[in-house]
């Protein structure tokens, strides 16, 4: 599908428009600006990234989202096809250990990068599970030769395509969930912790997530856990400067209130501002089913209607506090989770009875403890993560943001980080209304439909609209699924679905 880089391309090129800048949007520009597409790319907010947006207060650089990096590979490919070197741009470092969870009992676990160091990890908790985490390994990679290798770069666009892995699913009892998986293997609590709550990063509830998603311990030891130099936000800046030196342009403040459609097909897009703009072919990396819903609330829509959007299952939501300290807590690692007293009845309030729990599981990360350069001298930044339900729960978080947010400070102060409350500097955070009206993402989801099987691959919406021509989908709502390695191949798997720019032009 890719043009010959041998013959020059016309001038005259059809444009690609793509709604929403988030590492998707961004991966679906630089691939659609290498093949001879006039992008452009519309982003509402001040500025790009999406999820993975930074921002600097008093000094302090926050990373918004994502923050344990894997597979770089696919960053190193979007360079590459712009004839440049990823390396050249980006630092990137690899971590060992990847990170740490904290255990509410007392006891911690360092998932290491090296095998025979997590062993003696495994082996210092429960040497009795040692042979059973071998045994789990071998499966985690036998599940990602097929969830990653073999489906996740390809199109679901056809049923044909689905019922083509029903044998793999069956023989990988994907119909099992990932916990249930994991104490096949382990019996230590920590460990079937420690190797079951992946999910939970990219939205999913380990205990009905496909078993499929125990990839992700394989996934993290095939290629590591990376951190980017200046952040993730370094990440996003150098995608910007690829997409800007392809001569592609990138708006901010650029809303789209529609997806114009005409006879069936996309043909550009409104702005909110009123100023419309044609295209050969739009992208949409805004939430899917926001997507749908609003952006084409007046198109003709037979796949995914109002009432399908309703039915389907959102992935939980976040609660993000960012902070700076006027200290330095050196003994805190970039990445740490710390596990609340409860794990299946915590994940039930989250997921099923959507509740907001008074106790906490968080995630803390501490760029800093990598790169001194994102505080002041002297200074650490950190932001400390808490899943919570989405806005079904009803909770009202205008005046539940700053009590919760003392809450989760109290827990920080009381284990990881002492005298925290004296030791605030600067101060913000992000909830789940916050997804919802900032980033306008249904439900305030935080991983836009939540991670299962029955909504995964031919079942999730696809890459390419079922509903109306010459529109496309990439991002996390889209396949395969969230998390930014997904994103990033939901934006591989366009360049199969959506049509040679050349052929566009003998068309025209
Ligand atoms: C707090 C948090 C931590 C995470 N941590 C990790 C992690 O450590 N590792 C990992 O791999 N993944 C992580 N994830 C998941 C990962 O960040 C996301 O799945 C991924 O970044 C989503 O990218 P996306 O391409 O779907 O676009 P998004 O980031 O969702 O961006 C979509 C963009 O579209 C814009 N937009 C929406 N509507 C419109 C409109 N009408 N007009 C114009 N623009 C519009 C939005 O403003 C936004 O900028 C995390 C997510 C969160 C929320």
């Amino acid at each position: 599908m890719s043009a010959d880089p041998a013959i020059p391309f016309p001038s005259n090129k059809p444009r690609a428009v793509i709604i929403g800048s988030g590492f998707g949007g961004l991966a679906a520009a630089v691939r659609l600006g290498a093949r001879g597409y006039d992008v452009t790319v519309l982003e509402r907010l001040d500025r790009p990234g999406g999820r993975g947006r930074a921002y600097v207060q008093d000094g302090f650089t926050f990373d918004s989202g994502p923050t344990i990096i894997t597979a770089p590979f696919l960053f190193e490919e979007l360079w590459r096809l712009c004839g440049k070197t990823f390396s050249d741009d980006i630092d990137l470092r690899a971590l060992d250990p990847y990170y740490r969870i904290v255990f509410d009992a007392g006891g911690h676990f360092d998932a290491c990068a090296d095998d025979a160091a997590m062993k003696q990890e495994i082996a210092r908790i429960s040497p009795e599970d040692v042979e059973g985490y071998t045994r789990f390994m071998q499966h985690s990679e036998r599940l990602f030769r097929i969830g990653f290798e073999k489906f996740g770069h390809v199109p679901f666009d056809h049923l044909s395509q689905m019922i083509g892995i029903v044998p793999d699913l069956v023989r990988a009892r994907a119909d099992r969930s990932v916990y249930a998986t994991v104490c096949d293997y382990v019996k230590h609590p920590h460990l079937r912790f420690a190797l079951s709550y992946h999910p939970l990063f990219i939205g999913g509830n380990p205990f009905r997530a496909s078993s499929i998603y125990c990839m992700i311990s394989y996934f993290e030891r095939h290629w590591g856990v990376h951190f980017a130099m200046g952040g993730t936000g370094a990440l996003v800046k150098g995608l910007v400067g690829l997409i800007e030196g392809q001569g592609g342009v990138i708006r901010t403040k650029a809303e789209v209130a529609e997806i114009t459609v005409e006879n069936r097909r996309a043909t550009g897009v409104r702005l909110a501002s009123g100023e419309t703009i044609a295209a050969d072919i739009v992208v949409s990396n805004a939430d899917t089913a926001t997507t749908y819903a609003k952006l084409l609330a007046k198109a003709p829509r037979k796949c995914w209607t109002d009432r399908k959007l309703d039915r389907a299952a959102y992935s939980m939501s976040v609660f993000v506090w960012y902070f700076g300290t006027r200290r330095k807590y050196p003994r805190v690692q970039p990445h740490t989770i710390l596990v609340g007293p409860r794990y299946g009845a915590h994940v039930a309030d989250i997921f099923d009875r959507k509740v907001l729990a008074e106790d906490f599981s968080l995630y803390l990360y501490r760029p800093t403890a990598i790169d001194p350069s994102l505080a002041p001298e002297g200074c650490d930044t950190f932001y400390a993560l808490s899943p919570v339900p989405h806005m079904d729960s009803g909770v009202d978080w205008s005046s539940k943001a700053e009590p919760y947010r003392q809450a989760i400070a109290r827990r920080l102060s009381e284990t990881l980080l002492p005298g925290l409350e004296d030791e605030v500097v600067t101060s913000r955070i992000f909830t789940p209304q916050n997804f919802q009206d900032v980033l306008q993402s249904r439900k305030g989801a935080a991983f836009g439909f939540e991670a299962a099987l029955t909504q995964s691959a031919w079942f999730r919406p696809h890459n390419k609209s079922e509903d109306i021509e010459r529109l496309y989908l990439v991002g996390a709502g889209t396949h395969p699924g969230a998390g930014v390695p997904t994103v990033l191949s939901s934006a591989r798997v366009l360049d199969a679905v959506t049509p040679d720019p050349r052929s566009m032009l003998e068309t025209c």
